[in-house]
């Protein structure tokens, strides 16, 4: 074992549910490996569809106790795990890194990040207003309460370990729900030690659990969650085929969906733009967690009067970027998840090439080897390119020319992904007249960082439904109640 952690209690090999460390009840177990060299770090419980009913029922179990608390007091809990989880940061981190191979800078920065949204809804939860309205008769009065929805259930990714957690069970948690959570394969240990940190700060045993299975059980976990008549709401982080077969199997009892599916960001460079202020903006969106954000730039559209001047600007950016594994000194670039994620870059790097696209930097493998690959960029690419339709999810930036601002719309609209998009201009007219344009949930206009605790994040057309953190991202996990008082 190679984490070291100053809380060793951090490094659970168990799954968590009714307040327990438990095993599957089959014995399997699945090994989680560092991405950075291949080396086995532990290994976690490979969980069945049974032991998935098995927490939904102590989920159902407990949640009478837990939505009976005044919000006062729920925040109070949600309260202690956030300070539980800064005060383990470094730990988190390095797990974090380990698992999942992101900069320790990085994951330091997860952690803050996915802290923020416990933080946020332990402040929210004493928020949840319901409403008066005037009564439509003389005798009628209206009233509108938020209750908690029920047993949540929530399946998440890999590359924000932490992060895409906290997001989800905090508002549940806030809101008075118990939560299933299905961690990613590949990164459950982040999961389970956030477990044991809730356990200190006193969630109550089936108010959250944590099932780990494999990539080959998913999907007997998923049709659990998404089929139990018990489970009211189901949260998914994830690509956009998994997203609508869930959507499809939670149709069958019309469970409340949400889902934060793919993207394929544009990032729109115009000539009135600041290009240095552009060019840090694209390294920030672009080349953050080796890529591996749904909403990382993937398309980057300059205007011809800039664009000779833009490759070399960003030429110079790239060139500075350490590649090297996470846990080893100052690095920028960690290594990609998996070979399938390798194998998705070069696919995209080639097929670019072949229709006519220049590698004027990176290109190839790292030579660290494994799934480490150089900051890549790509010129003189065209809408009918791999890179322009499919999100590549790795360190590539691809760079389209355009003429004019119609152009630059109507090409960053052509896409069934609507997640994110970044544009840089000082124009104010212009600045207005795009944002509205663009078919996109969020927009960073002259930021490439867009993510924040405080507000609404979430995708349109096959990018998801619904909304995360915020004052909005607590309505996802209540239902709306109308009370007709007559007879007044
Ligand atoms: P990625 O390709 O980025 O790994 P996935 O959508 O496959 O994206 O994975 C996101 C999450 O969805 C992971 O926790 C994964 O285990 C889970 N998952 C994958 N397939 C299924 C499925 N059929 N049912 C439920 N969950 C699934």
């Amino acid at each position: 074992m190679t984490i070291r952690l100053t809380n060793p209690a951090l490094l659970r090999e168990s799954a968590y549910i009714n307040g327990e460390w438990v095993q599957a009840r089959s014995g399997n177990r699945l090994s989680i490996t560092n991405p950075a060299n291949g080396e086995h770090l532990a290994s976690v419980p490979d969980m069945d569809a049974e032991d998935t009913r098995q927490a939904i029922r102590a989920a159902e179990a407990a949640w009478p106790e837990w939505r009976a608390r005044p919000a006062k007091e729920r925040a109070g809990v949600l309260r202690r795990w956030f300070d539980l989880v800064m005060q383990h940061q470094e730990d988190l981190a390095s797990l974090m890194t380990a698992e999942q191979g992101k900069p320790l800078a990085e994951a330091r920065g997860e952690v803050a990040y996915g802290a923020s949204f416990i933080e946020w809804f332990a402040e929210e939860a004493k928020r949840a207003y319901g409403d008066v309205i005037p009564g439509h008769g003389r005798d009628k009065r209206i009233v509108v309460i938020k209750q908690p929805i029920g047993v949540v259930a929530a399946i998440t990714p890999w590359n924000f370990p932490v992060a895409m957690i906290t997001r989800k069970v905090a508002p549940a948690l806030a809101a008075g729900c118990p939560v299933v959570v299905k961690p990613a394969e590949d990164t459950p240990l982040c999961a389970l030690a956030l477990a044991a940190l809730a356990e200190d700060a006193g969630v109550p045993p089936g108010i959250l659990n944590i099932v780990t299975c494999s990539k080959d059980r998913a999907p007997q976990v998923g049709e659990e969650m998404t089929t139990s008549p018990v489970v009211r709401k189901v949260s998914f982080t994830g690509s956009t085929p998994v997203g609508k077969l869930l959507m499809r199997q939670a149709s069958g009892t019309v469970k409340k969906v949400s889902l934060e599916l793919g993207g394929n960001a544009p990032f729109i460079v115009f000539d009135d733009a600041d290009l240095d202020a552009a060019v840090a903006g694209l390294m920030a969106s672009k080349y953050r967690n080796t890529g591996q954000t749904c909403v990382c730039a993937n398309r980057i559209y300059v205007q011809s009067g800039v664009y000779d001047e833009f490759v070399d600007k960003l030429k110079t950016a790239v060139g500075k970027l350490v590649v090297g594994p996470g846990l080893e000194g100052e690095t920028h670039q960690g290594p990609l998840i998996n070979q399938a994620a390798l194998d998705k870059v070069r696919r995209h790097i080639a097929d670019a090439t072949e229709r006519g696209a220049k590698v004027v930097m990176g290109g190839q493998a790292h030579a660290l080897g494994g799934t480490f690959f150089e900051p890549t960029i790509l010129t003189d690419v065209t809408q009918d390119m791999l890179v322009a339709s499919e999100e590549t999810f790795g360190p590539v930036a691809p760079l389209f020319r355009f003429e004019t601002e119609e152009q630059a719309i109507t090409m960053a609209n052509d896409s069934e992904f609507g997640l994110a998009a970044y544009f840089y201009s000082n124009d104010i007219r212009r600045i207005w007249h795009v944002a509205e344009a663009l078919e996109t949930g969020m927009i960073g206009i002259n930021d490439g960082i867009i993510s924040t605790e405080a507000a609404p994040f979430g995708g349109v057309k096959e990018s998801g439904l619904g909304r995360e953190g915020s004052r909005y991202g607590l309505d996802e996990f209540m239902e709306l109640k109308y009370l007709c008082l007559g007879g007044m």
